[in-house]
Order: structure tokens, then C-alpha cells, then sequence
């Protein structure tokens, strides 16, 4: 496998040279050998602890903190940057597409700001189990690699075992890096980082000049869109959709005080810090946006005629909201199986939302039921909410001149049968504080891996639990 340092072209004020630190008694916790395999950069063991704990080189390559900025909860913060993660090195992945290999929780850095530059043991596995879940969801995601313990505690509200993160992503472009260069006002720099976020994530651009700047804006916004469409699809609440956490290339990225929403609710909200709801799971799609018109007004910089670009940058933002209006009613109508549409659609769609919202009903199983329900099977596993009793009659009137076979091609791939649920995430986590490993978690992330599979579960896997904040 070919490793090499990516960002270093972007100058040491963007990449800056950082060695993680070494930790001599880390071990490896959790492997994901599916990635390790099929993608890379396929390490044995002893390879992945040599290069992750900080202990080993990896080739010729050169290690880096990233600068960036960030809106974190819409207020500007100018300098952020990594300030507990290094970024290794890239590869060319065995399905032809590169990437980098970051770690998190590897030492303080430039920009750690007064904070330790580690990560405790929960919040890794967190990562773990998120990214991989949603992976198999069809979200798309940077990757977990791997998690080693450190051997060295962390102070968070009292002594926790220290732990690191190994993060595999397309790349770690986010629009804080573009609002970093738009501050500085390195034009130079934004080219190179323009070019290297279109050769990762939209080698389909082939315009040159000005209009490259507005096609490149127009596939980030797409991209976003499509996120947001997934997160909705799945029941994601990201929880701190800060600029600085907003890849460019539309992948989800950092699992922080993420959670999956159970009881249905366009406000619902996970995070402690999010107050006034600023990140809740229906604000998401608003926020993205927000976040790409901050891209907007950075890749002003590359721009001759100010006037013409922010009217070029307002009518594609236009066009996200167009799009994702479209991708909106088409996600809920294939959630219901609706195979054609009705003017009508659209209130028995509300209405549905509507008493799921006043009854607290979990989101992936009511779903999960209606998908049963066509299956004709696992009934007892995913019972149709009581609740839903004259809704039901409508929906069943409105659907019966449909196949079941044919709603269920659309229904099954939209509606998961089983989701990482937040109570079991953290079980997994206390089983790490307290026994360094978990005698669930591997039968459990095999599951995971299908989600869209109908067939019989624990009932613990499938059976909400919370809605508490976590974080
Ligand atoms: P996050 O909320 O995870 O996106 O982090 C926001 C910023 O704070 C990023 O620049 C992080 O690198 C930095 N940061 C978070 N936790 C720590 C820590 N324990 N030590 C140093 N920097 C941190
Ligand atoms: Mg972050
Ligand atoms: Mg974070």
C-alpha cells in the first residue's frame, strides 16, 4: 500500500507538522476488519498498534494537525484546528478511491486551546459503534478503524481510561478549511484546497475558470443535501453540526454527542449543549444549508465579480432547497410505500407525523411495522401503535390497489429494521469502563451491518429506552 502526506502542499500554516504522542502501553481494542480489508491499509495487528499508538512511522510520510476555523453554534471562531487529532497519513484504497488515516485523542497539538488533546474510552466506542451502524444504514460516513486504549487516563469529570480513535475518511476538507484561507485571504491556498476536495469527492467537474467555483460549490451543496436526506431517513440527531464538523465531501464526521432518535419528534434533541435547539433532528437540514452559504462567502475569495458570484451562490443554494424538497416528499413516500402520488398524500403523510409526534412513537419501529405489517410476517416483533388505528384504515384504503412485493421493494430499503440504539450504545460503553470489553458487541455490530434485514432480533436490540440527553 502507497502512503504520502496530502495536505502538506497547502503550506505548514494549514498542515502543521505534528507527531502524535507515543503510547507505549497502548493495546488494540476493537479492529474493524471488514474496512482493514476491503479498503485498507489491511495492517496485522501488530502493524495497526505499531502506527496508531503513535509508536511507528508510517513510511515516508509526515504527520500533521489541520487548521480551521468554524461557526460553533453560529458564533465565528477563526482559529480551531485539531486539537486532539493528527492526521497520519492518505492511501490509495483497494477500491480505488484515497484516503486519510487520522487519529483522535493522540496529544495535544497547536490548537488544543488549554484542553488535554485526549479522548476518553467511552466516546471512542461510541465512535466505533456510530460509524460503522451508520454505515450499513447507507449513510455516508468517515470510518472507524480501530480503538486502542492508551494506558493513560483522562480527567473529564473524574478519572476515565484514555483511549484513541483511528479515523479512515475520503478526506478531512471541512467548510471551517475554506473559511480558514477566506480569513487569511490565501486565494493560493484555496485553489490547491478547491482542486484536492474535487479530485476526492467530484472528479465528475470538469469546467474550468470561474464556473469550476460555482460547480464545485453546487456538488457540496448536493452532497449535503443528500446527507441530510439520510440522516432524516434514518432517525439521525448529529448534534453539533458546527461548520468545523461539515466535510465538504458529504460525509458524516464526528460522532460526538450523536444519537438516534427514538420517540418522533422534528424537535427533538440529544445534546445538553445544544439549548436552544439550534441542532435539533428537523433543524439539520436548515443548518446545512446555513453551513454551505459560510462556504459561499468563502469561495468569494476565488471570485473577479463579486456581484455575479453571490447571485450565482443564491441560485444554487435555491436549487438545494429545491432539491431537497423533492428528495423530502419522495423519502416519505417510499417509507409509506406510496408508489404513485396522490394530492392527498401529503395529509396522510402529516397526519402520520403528527401522531407519532403526539404519542411519542419510536421512529424506526413504527416504520418497521407498516413494513411488517406488507411483509406479513414479525408482526409480534414490530405491532402496528394502537394509536395509529384510523390512520391505518386510510393508509391500508390507500394502498390496496398496490402489490405488497412491490411496496416492500420500496419500503425495506428505506426502513431499517434495527438502529444503534442510544440506551445500548451506552451499556456497550459502561461494559468497556468496566470490563475493557464487551460480550455483545460483536454479535450486535454484525447486525448493524444489515439493517434493513427482516427477520427476528433480541427484543433489547429493538426496544427504545431513551430520550434522555447524554452529553
Ligand atoms: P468538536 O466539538 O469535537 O468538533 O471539537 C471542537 C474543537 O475542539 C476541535 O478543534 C477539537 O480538536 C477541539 N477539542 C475537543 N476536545 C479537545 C481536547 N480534549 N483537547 C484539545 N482539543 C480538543
Ligand atoms: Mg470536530
Ligand atoms: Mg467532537
Amino acid at each position: 500500500m502507497m502512503f504520502y502526506s496530502r495536505y502538506t502542499k497547502l503550506g505548514a500554516e494549514f498542515a502543521v507538522p505534528a507527531n502524535p504522542e507515543a503510547f507505549e502501553q497502548a493495546k488494540l481494542l476493537l479492529l474493524n476488519k471488514g474496512l482493514n480489508t476491503d479498503i485498507g491499509p489491511t495492517w496485522d495487528n501488530d502493524e495497526a498498534l505499531g502506527y496508531l499508538s503513535g509508536q511507528q512511522i508510517i513510511g515516508n510520510t509526515e504527520s500533521v494537525s489541520l487548521a480551521y476555523s468554524g461557526h460553533q453554534f453560529g458564533h465565528f471562531n477563526p482559529l480551531l484546528g485539531d486539537g486532539r487529532a493528527h492526521l497520519l497519513a492518505s492511501f490509495k484504497g483497494l477500491d480505488g478511491n484515497d484516503y486519510d488515516i487520522q487519529l483522535k485523542g493522540s496529544g495535544a497539538t497547536t490548537f488544543s486551546r488549554g484542553g488535554d488533546g485526549l479522548c476518553a474510552l467511552g466516546p471512542a466506542v461510541r465512535e466505533f459503534i456510530m460509524s460503522q451502524a451508520m454505515y450499513g444504514l447507507g449513510v455516508p460516513t468517515t470510518h472507524c478503524l480501530a480503538v486502542l486504549s492508551t494506558g493513560k487516563s483522562v480527567y473529564r469529570q473524574g478519572y476515565l481510561p484514555g483511549a484513541l480513535v483511528a479515523r479512515i475518511a475520503r478526506s478531512h476538507i471541512r467548510v471551517g478549511s475554506f473559511q480558514l484561507l477566506a480569513l487569511r485571504q490565501d486565494t493560493e491556498a484555496m485553489h490547491e484546497l478547491m482542486e484536492l476536495a474535487i479530485s476526492d469527492a467530484f472528479t465528475e467537474i470538469t469546467v474550468q475558470g470561474e464556473d469550476r467555483i460555482f460547480a464545485f460549490f453546487n456538488s457540496v451543496c448536493q452532497a449535503q443535501c443528500a446527507l441530510m436526506l439520510k440522516w432524516l431517513q434514518v432517525g439521525f440527531v448529529h448534534g453539533v453540526m458546527n461548520t468545523d464538523n461539515t466535510l465538504v465531501n458529504g460525509e458524516t464526521i464526528d460522532y460526538g454527542p450523536c444519537a438516534m432518535m427514538e420517540s418522533f419528534s422534528f424537535s427533538r434533541v440529544y445534546s445538553s449543549i445544544d439549548t436552544q435547539g439550534r441542532y435539533a433532528f428537523g433543524q439539520q437540514p436548515n443548518i446545512a444549508s446555513w453551513n454551505c452559504a459560510r462556504l459561499a462567502e468563502s469561495l468569494l475569495l476565488l471570485c473577479d465579480d463579486e456581484e455575479h458570484a453571490i447571485n450565482r451562490f443564491s441560485e444554487i443554494l435555491a436549487e438545494f432547497s429545491e432539491s431537497f424538497n423533492q428528495g423530502y416528499r419522495a423519502l416519505w413516500q417510499k417509507k409509506l410505500g406510496l408508489l404513485g402520488w396522490h394530492d392527498e398524500d401529503q395529509s396522510l403523510i402529516n397526519e402520520l407525523l403528527e401522531l407519532m409526534t403526539k404519542h411519542q412513537l419510536d421512529y424506526t419501529n413504527t416504520f418497521a411495522s407498516l413494513t411488517a405489517y406488507k411483509l406479513g410476517a414479525l408482526q409480534e416483533q414490530y405491532p402496528i401503535p394502537c394509536e395509529l388505528d384510523g390512520w391505518l384504515r386510510i393508509w391500508l384504503e390507500r394502498t390496496a390497489k398496490y402489490s405488497s412485493e412491490a411496496m416492500l421493494e420500496t419500503m425495506q430499503v428505506v426502513n431499517p429494521a434495527i438502529i444503534p440504539r442510544n440506551e445500548l450504545v451506552e451499556e456497550v460503553i459502561r461494559e468497556y469502563y468496566q470490563v475493557g470489553t464487551s460480550h455483545q458487541l460483536n454479535e450486535w455490530l454484525e447486525a448493524l451491518n444489515k439493517p434493513y434485514e427482516y427477520r427476528s432480533y433480541p427484543p433489547k436490540w429493538l426496544t427504545p429506552q431513551s430520550n434522555t440527553t447524554h452529553y
